[in-house]
């Protein structure tokens, strides 16, 4: 390969491995200065394997190539790995509760707004006493909660809200562990 030729390949090798660096500053875990010092290290030992052993450029290009695709792989499954973080107890808005699906807001006091739905609809649910009711399709669903020493359905609900909090079960029941 001639000289000139070799340089202008060196300059691309270059301005590819900076633009490598780049991306890398911003997908990876590293601390910036970590990152940038890594890669220039790997650029520097690049620069002088072709330039004592002569390794072809396209040999060192495809190195950077499926370096750099090796590291966006590892940093993405890193990124997932980091969304696992523990739930939060703000993220806890809805249940199913003694057989009926409820939601609500989660204040700092704790849940409020606590209103139950229809399974099927999603409707809001009209409380007749005995059962709950659903205006729209017209379904009627069975409460299995002893509401004679409440105010209210919601109250029984939100009392076993804040028991579920209060006792952890909510991180269960965040995760999809449905039961009633
Ligand atoms: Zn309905």
């Amino acid at each position: 390969m001639k000289k000139g030729l070799l340089g202008k390949w060196l300059i691309a090798g270059a301005a590819l491995a900076t633009i490598v660096t780049f991306i890398l500053v911003f997908v990876t875990p590293l601390k910036p200065i970590e990152r940038t010092l890594e890669a220039s290290r790997w650029v520097g030992r690049a620069i002088v394997a072709v330039l004592t052993f002569g390794v072809p450029v396209w040999v060192l290009l495809l190195a950077v190539f499926l370096l750099s695709v090796l590291i966006w792989v590892l940093a993405r499954v890193l990124a997932r790995a980091g969304d696992d973080e523990e739930p939060r107890f703000e993220q806890y808005t809805k249940d199913r509760i003694f057989g009926v699906d409820w939601m609500w807001q989660q204040a700092q006091w704790g849940p409020s707004s606590v209103t139950a739905l229809c399974p099927t609809c999603k409707n809001e649910l009209e409380w007749s006493g005995h059962r709950f009711d659903c205006s729209y399709c017209r379904k009627g669903i069975r409460f299995e909660a002893d509401v004679s020493f409440a105010a209210s359905p919601s109250d029984v609900a939100t009392k076993e809200i804040r028991r579920r909090v209060r006792s952890g079960e909510w991180k269960q029941r965040l995760s999809g562990e449905q039961g009633s």
